[in-house]
Order: C-alpha cells, then sequence, then structure tokens
C-alpha cells in the first residue's frame, strides 16, 4: 500500500458553549495514504465537518478546543504547527472545497481577485502571470469562456459553476491533498453527478489524496476507496468500500445501507433507521446509537465500545463483536 499521509490519532474536538460542553469529534482515528480516497459518511451533527476543520485548524478557539489526540499530515505533527506554518500549508499542501460556495467565496471581489491572491501569496506569481493561471484553471474545471468570465462575481454564476470556481481556488498552488466537504449537498442531482464526476477526475489527474464528506452513501460508492462511518461524535465504522457495502459490521451502517435506493436488491420499500440522531449537549451513557439500536443490550448502555478489527483492515466499534 502507498505511504501514509494523514494520520488522525484519538482526536478529540470540544467546545465550551453557554449552554455547556459539546463533545463534537470523541477519540476518532483514521489514516488516508497516498492517492487513496476516503469518504467520511453520516448523519448531519455526527463531527464530520469538525474534523476536516480541524485537519486544517479552521476550528475557531475558544469556544473549540482539541484536548487530546494527534493530527500528523506528511509526518509533521499539525496541532504543533505555528499561524505561519499553518499558513503555509493550506491551500499549498492542503485545499478544501466547502459545502456553500457563496458563503465561502467572497462576495465583493471578482472570481479573478480571489484566485489571483492565493496564487500571488502563495506561489510569488506577477499579477499578469496569476490572471493568466486562473484562466488555465477555470478551463481546467469545465468554466466555458474562462477568460470572458475572469472578471464575473460569484453572484452571476449558478450554484454548479460556483462549486467549479471553489474547485480551481483550492487546486490553484498544487495541494496534494483535498477535503471535499459535502460538495454536492446544495446542488440538483444532475449537477451533483458532473461535480463529483470533475472531483474524481482531477483527483486521479494530479495524484491528490482526497477526504470526501458526505450524509449520502450513494457518493462515496462512486467516489472513494475507503469509508469511516461517523455517529454522534465517535468513528463506528471503517474499512474498504468493498468490506463497508458488502459486509456492513455495525447496525448503524446496517440502518444507512437499508435507508438508501438500491437497485441490485428486490426491496420494495426502504427501511429507515427509528428515532433521531441523540441531544448532543446530553447524548446517553455508553454506545450513543443505543436508543435506536434494534440490537441494543444492557452493556450498550454502560459502556462505549472499542473499536474492533471485524476482518482485515475492517474494523467496527460494537459490543456485538465481543470483547478483548
Ligand atoms: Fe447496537 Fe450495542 Fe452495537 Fe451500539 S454497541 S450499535 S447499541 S449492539
Amino acid at each position: 500500500m502507498a505511504e501514509p499521509v494523514l494520520a488522525l490519532d484519538d482526536l478529540t474536538v470540544r467546545f465550551r458553549l453557554r449552554r455547556g460542553e459539546l463533545t463534537a469529534v470523541d477519540g476518532v482515528s483514521f489514516t488516508v495514504h497516498r492517492g487513496e480516497t476516503f469518504g467520511l459518511v453520516g448523519e448531519s451533527g455526527s463531527g464530520k465537518s469538525v474534523t476536516a476543520r480541524s485537519i486544517m485548524r479552521l476550528i475557531p478557539e475558544p469556544p473549540g478546543e482539541i484536548p487530546r489526540g494527534r493530527i500528523d499530515f506528511e509526518g509533521r505533527d499539525v496541532l504543533g504547527l505555528n499561524d505561519a506554518e499553518m499558513r503555509a500549508l493550506r491551500g499549498r499542501r492542503i485545499a478544501m472545497v466547502f459545502q456553500e460556495p457563496m458563503s465561502a467565496l467572497n462576495p465583493v471581489f471578482t472570481v479573478s481577485a480571489q484566485i489571483s491572491d492565493a496564487l500571488r501569496t502563495n506561489l510569488g506569481l506577477s499579477k499578469q502571470e496569476a490572471r493568466e493561471r486562473v484562466v488555465e484553471l477555470l478551463a481546467l474545471v469545465g468554466i466555458p469562456s474562462p477568460r470572458k468570465r475572469l472578471d464575473s462575481y460569484v453572484h452571476e454564476f449558478s450554484g454548479g459553476m460556483r462549486q467549479r470556481v471553489m474547485l480551481a481556488m483550492a487546486l490553484s498552488c498544487n495541494p496534494t491533498f483535498l477535503i471535499a466537504d459535502e460538495p454536492t449537498t446544495a446542488l440538483d442531482v444532475t449537477i451533483q453527478a458532473t461535480i463529483l464526476e470533475l472531483i474524481t477526475s482531477m483527483i486521479e489527474r494530479f495524484g491528490m489524496s482526497l477526504i470526501f464528506i458526505t450524509h449520502n452513501l450513494g457518493v462515496v460508492a462512486h467516489a472513494c476507496d475507503t469509508i469511516g462511518v461517523m455517529y454522534a461524535s465517535h468513528l463506528v465504522e471503517l474499512g474498504s468500500k468493498r468490506e463497508i457495502f458488502r459486509n456492513p459490521q455495525h447496525p448503524y451502517t446496517v440502518g444507512l445501507l437499508n435507508s438508501i435506493p438500491r437497485l441490485d436488491t428486490q426491496a420494495k420499500y426502504l427501511t429507515p433507521i427509528t428515532g433521531t440522531v441523540c441531544n448532543m449537549m446530553d447524548p446517553p451513557q455508553g454506545c450513543k446509537f443505543h436508543p435506536r439500536c434494534a440490537h441494543a443490550m444492557e452493556i450498550c448502555k454502560r459502556e462505549i465500545p472499542p473499536m474492533r478489527e471485524v476482518a482485515p483492515g475492517h474494523h467496527a466499534a460494537c459490543h456485538l463483536h465481543g470483547r478483548q
């Protein structure tokens, strides 16, 4: 297997709010290798985006804090980098595509100005060189007549085109690692497929690694080699796409798979997961999924299940898989 690029070990992220303390990410560990596409899946509020933003050190402190854990990127401890080192890492080594380009891009600057800024700061290009590079980048992500769109503002683009602009900005400084945080969620279904195709083709073309965050298992089935499933701040299952889809071991993953339409089964109806996600300000003891789990046992209400290897390279955090 290729060398590890990013390794999270026991990452824990907490927020101190007026109403109390909220643990958004609790003891999350996984590794992404060079050229690997890693899908992080779960419902809203499961901790996926906070995990991604922690890697980029974009968690405001306070109210956020990382009391425990480690994030290693290309052999360096990200949590130990100073502001200047972090600025050098962002954009040049790791870039991020956000869910909503209208909030991530600046509405008062032209597209050219925003992308050029990153190019001039990070790569030292002149104004003219940066402008030419922006034309290339817009063409690369499929913006028609890119030279004519240089001085357009974000609101002059459609949703899909804005997401292309975001991708152009993310790719501008030739990063080796891309984090895409629900990049297709706000788009029409037909545009979603096009953007997904574009992201995967860019990843392949430039040999980048990818973390793709989504609540949609159908999307990771298309785009990812490895899948991590998060529920209520915990990583509950981790394995290859094949293992997760063919041999899911955590009842939450099974529930997610049963609740998406599939062409390869005869099932007439979808089976939703009963109940709702727990209140993260006051989560249940033990396994946080136990109030919704049809297999819950007494131990599930008391003890948080540890991650255990259930098959080579496939891990699940569930008491059904016995105690060590
Ligand atoms: Fe269900 Fe218990 Fe497994 Fe949690 S640990 S998923 S409650 S069986």
